[in-house]
């Protein structure tokens, strides 16, 4: 057969968006460990966890089997606004480097909220309009989930309280005010809205406060309010099934044209972007039928894979929520509030961690300094200005096409560009000074951190 012409940005029609999400759990032998009442050290059940999340979002955040859970037709309706998202060749990258690699992003930034946090953010309030609920509480550090949900309720009708991590609230003053304009009321965490915010505050006066203590804000004013759900913009299980959404796209349009990749590379937060878009890439590895090499892309300052513990840990600050067996730098790490990017969360998805556990992916942290070198390099080259936390990925794929040029391999290299760095630029301005530095945490304070987890590790 005759090689397709491959176009430089790839869209697929709508027939060719995914009408299930994929869940890579199904194919996994060995299971991510179950979520933990704290109380009792047993298994969360369905009915403890009802009380915080939503009851299908329940189903799903314990659903091992399915391999395709449907996806209903109003959120493919909301999809259709903004997906499928562009697979881009990035020819002009390519040629710059002078590398025989073939380097593709697929990019989540081409909506209001800009970044990929929507097609969870949509799902999520669907399910809680469903179940008759009033509104939703959240947590968001660099607000793109915070925008994202707002966007959603917006749309449904939904009222949505965020609490956003102090410094980004201070920073970032244009993104709170997307959130008020999409109905959203947002409050700077810690607050004296909360027990947990008074508490945390009366422990560290002054603190810029951290995703951990945002979320246990958002937990408590979840449960103490009647008609109120809480949800997660990252982490949790169902939250990589809804990111699946990215993947299933990506590999679509990849086997339409005949292309193989051979590394496949994401940022990581919390897991829930690169889990998606690596999820039934994987679900062929754990199938044996086919290998990838995928990259798990985290900054040094927060370093969850390459230097945390793999461990029962609680999701939160405060320890309200139930714990995760994760990768973790310990609940009460608080990295440091000069790092710009959204990827300052201490753990790591169940569903990665295990799979790095088992050796199926591999991780690498990165300077701050680096990131934003990479991200200028990329502006420059390929037009668009990445977020910061998507930048990590952008300095990955770089290092592997250079390794290309090296070694002459003509590797094709997928990459998650999660997102557009419009409200980041007051990192850029810091960047663009010279005043960006690294801070990367000692040993001392990693293990300080971990000697506070939970008991139930034994
Ligand atoms: C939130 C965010 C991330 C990190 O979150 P994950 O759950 O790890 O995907 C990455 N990029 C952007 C643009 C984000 O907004």
């Amino acid at each position: 057969m005759a090689e397709q012409k491959i176009p430089y940005k790839i869209y697929l029609e709508e027939n060719e968006m995914p009408k299930a999400w994929y869940n890579v759990r199904s194919d996994m032998k060995k299971k991510p460990a179950p979520l933990l009442n704290p109380g009792t050290g047993k298994p969360m059940t369905a009915e403890e966890l009802e009380h915080v999340f939503c009851k299908e979002l329940v189903e799903q955040e314990l659903n091992n089997d399915d391999r395709y859970i449907e996806i209903p037709t109003e959120i493919r309706d909301f999809y259709k606004m903004y997906r499928p998202s562009p697979l881009v060749r990035a020819y002009c990258l390519e040629k710059k480097l002078g590398t025989p690699a073939k380097i593709y992003y697929k990019f989540e930034g081409n909506n209001t909220s800009g970044s990929h946090k929507l097609n969870s953010a949509i799902a999520q309030a669907y399910y809680a309009k469903k179940q008759g609920l009033k509104g939703v509480t959240t947590e968001t550090g660099a607000g793109q989930w915070g925008t994202a949900l707002s966007m959603a309720c917006a749309y449904l009708g939904l009222d949505c309280k965020v609490f956003m991590v102090k410094c980004s609230y201070e920073q970032k003053p244009f993104r709170r005010e997307v959130m008020r304009t999409y109905g959203a009321s947002v409050t700077p965490s810690p607050s004296m809205e909360t027990e947990i915010g008074k508490k945390i505050l009366a422990e560290y006066p002054g603190t810029n406060g951290s995703l951990g203590c945002a979320i246990s804000e958002a937990v408590e004013t979840a449960t103490k309010l009647d008609g109120y759900r809480y949800v997660l913009g990252s982490v949790l299980n169902q939250v990589v099934l809804h990111q699946s959404v990215i993947g299933l796209e990506t590999k679509t349009a990849l086997e339409k044209y005949g292309i193989k990749p051979d590394v496949i590379i994401g940022c990581a937060g919390g897991g829930s972007n690169l889990g998606g878009l690596i999820s039934p890439f994987m679900g062929e590895k754990l199938r044996g039928e086919a290998d990838y090499h995928f990259i798990a892309v985290e900054p040094a300052s927060c370093p969850s894979l390459t230097r945390g513990k793999y461990a029962y840990d609680f999701c939160d600050t405060g320890e309200v929520c139930p714990l995760l067996k994760m990768y973790t730098l310990g609940s009460q790490f608080i990295p440091s509030p000069s790092h710009a990017g959204g990827l300052r969360y201490h753990g790591m998805s169940s569903i990665l961690s295990e799979l790095y556990d088992e050796g199926l992916m591999e991780a690498r942290s990165v300077t701050q300094t680096d990131v934003f070198k990479a991200a200028e390099y990329f502006a420059r080259v390929e037009g668009i200005l990445p977020a910061p936390e998507s930048s990590h990925a952008i300095k990955v794929a770089i290092d592997e096409a250079i390794k290309c040029r090296e070694t002459g391999e003509e590797k094709t290299i997928v990459f998650g560009l999660t997102g557009t760095g419009y409200f980041d630029m007051v990192a850029y301005g810091q960047y663009n000074d010279n005043k960006m530095s690294d801070t990367i945490p000692t040993d001392e304070d990693i293990a300080a951190s971990l000697a506070k987890l939970p008991k139930v590790n034994g």
